[in-house]
């Protein structure tokens, strides 16, 4: 083990010293290496900056990937060896006191965004330096005979001495010249380069304009070209190279000779190979990722007619206990070991694997029957989950669940062909898992997603496609009406009317929330306003003034803008904050801090009452209470329906009575919501609550009803 130094400063220096050990033997710098290593010292601080930042900074890693190059150390080798030290030491030295697994999915980024800003510098920099290079390969063909000798003389040393190949070839190909930049990335003598013609150097992987541009050039058509080229050594590897060849002509304007000027990129592109395999596979399993089965499956979809596909869509059964119980190494242990059984599930040509993420895999088969193939295939990769697998000496039994779809190139989407499979392996599941199901396109469309809804959130806003349900608040001592709750709605132009549960969460996390949230209690202020014209305000009247009861989200609750909002509606529509009552969840109020408090507090302190919802069901300390700002508890349901039961648990009964009395002694009333039968509210009574809500008195219905409600109950 290395023994990491203390300071972060130290650690940064160490980090740096690490880092030029390992680069300085293939730098080109003149510099020594203490020198050197205080030049990498501000590129460290830098690496170490954006490794710690909280946003990652592509341009900056990049930039510091281009720096590389600006420091000498133009060798892909140094690239190398330079992440590889990001990837062993940064995160050891840099980032200590952070989240360990989030700093090295960091550190993975940078090493992509610095190669590429190595490779991006690397190319502007050796294009700069061909130019000048036939640039003053021209100029020394065209200068006048006295001039010659100096100018050969001068041309010589930039041939020889130039870290790039240079060559120089007759118009018929034979190879004239070359320096020994050039001998060395072909492997060959000065001798065995001379003399050979340059039409042979044909490769498969030539672009077929290559040899187009050739004959052009030696024509005098055109006066160079610039392509990738690939070549063999005589040890049979592969040179790739970056290639500008230039027409050079006589002094009367005639062509003459050809030169050459070419760049090794081989390693360059066994980088890029490689930083393409990590982008496209998936570091636990090795499988294919989710970006390449699309890119497949995009192409499968596109095969033309005639074609078909088949898919299997897997998720394992019970993945999550796995991980809960045995941890998250066991968890990826037993991952690797099902993407190796369903890796080889899919051997024939035409199939492919891949993990879509967590326990969700593909396969993919495109062979002539794929019909009959994608259920054979299904078939295989159940067979293959049978055997149990062995992990830290226990034998887990892994099931899965798999929907499959099948069908024509050339009808739908990549994206419409796994939302189908994702539902039908839904489908699977609900049937008890262990099994596949295949597509039904006619029930995927009756399927209500939450991605479809998600997406047709924002303008179903737009277009008052919501609607608000109001329930009746009555007070249990005299029967009376007191107010009512807002329940929202959707009138889904498909699915008919959503309730809240379908829609709130998808609201929440998009943000949605916020502005409906606004919409609810604008529209249900307003509705309050309508009900006090209609009975009076409760002065001199009968009944005192109906009171509104609106549900706020805890995305709602953190947002700033809410007690504002808050305000101008009530100053809007003239109804006095004392006739809201704003809902809040018990879960939302949780170890609540101050900051989150605050808005709640400013409410109260103006007369809006806070009440605590679904009280009950998140297991708040009692003794928590004292310390927010509520002056309601509402009962969670689960209380009233355990009173359904006759008789009631007595248990039951005793600890309602005991919140009961909780509540008053801390000043808060007590509303009970679910009462279904009048002995329920019976009971309800007994044991002291104040105000009930239920289907006993009135399901959620429009606000003609209340009016109903409300004058039944002012005149009986
Ligand atoms: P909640 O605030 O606890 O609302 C009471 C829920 O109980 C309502 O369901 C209501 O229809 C239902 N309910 C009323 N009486 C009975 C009964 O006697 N028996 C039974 N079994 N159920 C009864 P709903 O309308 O589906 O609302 C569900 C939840 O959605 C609400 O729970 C509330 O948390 C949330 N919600 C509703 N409207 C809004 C809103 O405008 N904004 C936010 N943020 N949440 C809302
Ligand atoms: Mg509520
Ligand atoms: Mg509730």
């Amino acid at each position: 083990m290395t023994a990491v130094p203390d300071g972060p400063e130290d650690r940064l220096r160490r980090f740096a010293t690490i880092w030029s050990r390992a680069v300085f033997p293939v730098t080109t710098t003149a510099a020594t290496r203490p020198e050197f290593e205080a030049e990498l010292l501000p590129l460290a601080r830098r690496l170490s900056e954006v490794l710690r930042a909280r946003a990652f900074d592509a341009e900056e890693a990049k930039a510091l990937g281009a720096a590389l190059v600006d420091a000498h150390c133009t060798d892909p080798e140094a690239l190398s060896r330079t992440l590889d030290c990001v990837d062993a030491y940064l995160v050891l030295y840099c980032g200590q006191d952070g989240d360990q697994e989030a700093l090295r999915a960091r550190s993975a980024r940078m090493q992509h965004a610095m190669a590429a800003g190595f490779a991006a510098a690397l190319r502007a920099r050796t294009l700069a330096e061909q130019e000048a290079i036939a640039q003053a390969a021209l100029r020394a063909q065209g200068v006048v005979a006295e001039a010659l000798h100096a100018s050969e003389a001068r041309f010589r040393a930039v041939f020889e001495g130039a870290a790039i190949g240079i060559g120089i070839a007759g118009l018929d190909g034979t190879v004239l010249q070359v320096n020994q930049a050039l001998t060395r990335m072909f492997g060959l003598t000065d001798q065995a380069l001379r003399g050979r013609n340059v039409l042979e150097w044909t490769h498969p992987d030539d672009a077929p304009q290559t040899w187009r541009l050739y004959e052009e050039l030696v024509r005098g058509e055109r006066e160079h070209y610039h392509l990738e080229k690939a070549f063999y050594r005589p040890d049979g590897t592969v040179l790739w190279t970056n290639l500008t060849v230039s027409l050079l002509r006589d002094a009367d304007g005639s062509p003459q000779y050809q030169l050459a000027l070419m760049e090794d990129t081989t390693e360059r592109r066994l980088l890029n190979l490689r930083l393409r395999y990590e982008a496209t596979h998936d570091a636990l399993t090795g499988l294919p990722n989710r970006s390449f089965f699309f890119e497949r499956l995009e192409k499968a979809l596109n095969a033309g007619e005639g074609r078909r596909f088949g898919l299997c869509y897997l998720d394992l059964d019970g993945f999550k206990t796995v991980n809960d119980s045995l941890g998250h190494a066991a968890g990826d242990r037993l991952l690797v070991e099902v993407a190796d059984r369903l890796q080889s599930c899919a051997t024939a040509p035409g199939e492919m694997v891949a993990r879509l993420g967590g326990d969700e895999f593909v396969a993919l088969t495109t062979g002539p029957d794929t019909g009959h193939e994608v259920d054979e295939l299904a078939g295989r990769i159940m067979n293959a989950l049978l055997a149990p697998i062995s992990i830290d000496g226990r034998e887990l039994t892994v099931r899965g669940s798999i929907g499959v779809v099948e069908g024509p190139a050339g009808e739908r989407s990549a994206a419409e062909v796994l939302r189908s499979a994702d539902i039908t392996m839904y489908r699977a599941k609900s049937a008890g898992g262990n099994r596949y199901e295949l597509a039904d396109p006619e029930a995927d469309a009756r399927v209500i997603t939450r991605h479809g809804l998600t997406t047709a959130l924002p303008a179903a806003l737009e277009r008052g496609e919501f609607f608000i349900e109001y329930q009746p608040l009555v007070h249990l001592g005299d029967g009376g009406v007191r107010g009512a709750e807002a329940l929202v709605r959707w009138l889904h132009p498909q699915h008919g009317v959503l309730g809240p549960d379908r829609f709130i969460p998808l609201a929440e996390h998009t943000g949605l929330i916020v502005p409906l949230g606004r919409w609810v209690l604008e529209q249900s202020v307003r509705q309050a306003r309508a009900w006090r014209e209609r009975y009076g305000d409760g002065d001199g009247g009968a009944a005192d003034p109906l009171r509104i009861n609106v549900n706020l989200s805890p995305c709602q609750l953190t947002h700033p803008g809410l007690v504002q909002d808050t305000v101008e509606i009530l100053e809007r529509t003239g109804v006095a904050p004392d006739a809201l009552c704003l809902e809040v969840t018990e879960s939302a109020l949780i170890g609540a801090d101050d900051g989150l408090l605050k808005p709640l507090r400013q409410l109260a302190e103006m007369g809006v009452d806070i009440a605590l919802d679904d009280f009950g069901t998140g297991y708040s300390n009692l003794a928590n209470l004292r310390r927010l700002p509520v002056s309601v508890l509402k009962l969670d349901r689960s209380f009233t329906q355990s009173m359904q039961r006759f008789p009631a648990d007595p248990v039951d009964l005793k600890i309602v009575e005991g919140i009961v009395s909780l509540a008053h002694s801390l000043d808060l009333s007590v509303t009970v919501e679910g009462v279904e039968t009048g002995a329920q509210a019976d009971q309800l009574r007994v044991l002291g609550c104040d105000t009930a809500q239920g289907w006993y008195y009135a399901r959620p219905g429009p606000p003609e009803h209340l009016h109903d409600l409300a004058l039944a109950d002012a005149t009986g």
